[in-house]
């Protein structure tokens, strides 16, 4: 989908997420700050294909990809990171507190019922059932070129860094976009901090949360739910 000039939107989903589908908005930008088109967030492990008949549909492929911005660790937004860059040659960027998140070959959550449930109207099977597929993919390292620490621009965006869902998590804004990641999600019409038994820290991602909230922005793109306009 077109969003607006030189900027496109991936929708996936994601099947049995807490008894519910959830979607992934991977933005495609043209013009990356090495050239090429620039991603933000890659989807689960197993999504490439996806991926790459999303970029086929807007006329490019994984190859004109140059630059991959991470927006935080977890999975759903790092997992094929690797194997664009390895494909592409793209430079993968990442707020350097997530490094050590990204390097490691494994990520497991450890969450519990209650707090999933307080949330999410969620039974006992449908909890176990989605803990398991998160914990059981396959998560490739990656390897990142660039560390960020907020306020950097690539290309004609601002690097932000919005921590509490997780401690290096970024956002991407240039007077119009605004790029949250999981920092704001807008699930059937309600814009909301994430969830908070997601969240390294719910106080502080709170704060970001509101601080996103209060910028001028045309188009807020969320990694899940739908896209915010504000004209
Ligand atoms: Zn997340
Ligand atoms: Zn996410």
């Amino acid at each position: 989908m077109l969003l607006t000039k030189g900027v496109r939107i991936i929708e996936l989903f994601e099947p049995n997420f807490f008894g519910t589908v959830l979607n992934h908005n991977i933005t495609v930008i043209e013009n990356g700050p090495s050239g090429g088109l620039m991603i933000i967030d890659t989807g689960l492990p197993g999504y490439l294909n996806m991926i790459e008949n999303g970029l086929k549909s807007f006329g490019y492929s994984i190859e004109d990809i140059s630059d991959i911005v991470i927006t935080h660790y977890h999975i759903d937004h790092s997992g094929n990171a690797e194997e664009i860059r390895k494909l592409s040659k793209a430079k993968v960027y990442a707020h350097e507190l997530e490094v050590p998140y990204l390097s490691k070959n494994e990520q497991s959550f450890n969450l519990f019922y209650e707090d999933v449930k307080n949330e999410l109207k969620v039974s006992k099977e449908e909890f176990e059932s989605t803990l398991k597929r998160i914990n059981s993919m396959e998560f490739t390292p990656v390897n990142v070129d660039v560390k960020l620490k907020g306020g950097e621009e690539l290309g004609d965006f601002k690097v932000l860094h919005v921590p509490g869902h997780t401690q290096g998590h970024i956002a991407l804004y240039n007077g119009e976009i605004l790029i949250v990641g999981d920092a704001v999600k807008n699930v059937r019409g309600v814009i909301s901090p994430p969830f908070r038994f997601f969240c390294w820290d719910y106080v502080k991602a709170v704060n970001s949360f509101k601080l996103l909230l209060s910028m001028r922005f045309k188009y807020l793109i969320p990694f899940h739910g739908d896209i915010v306009f504000n004209f």
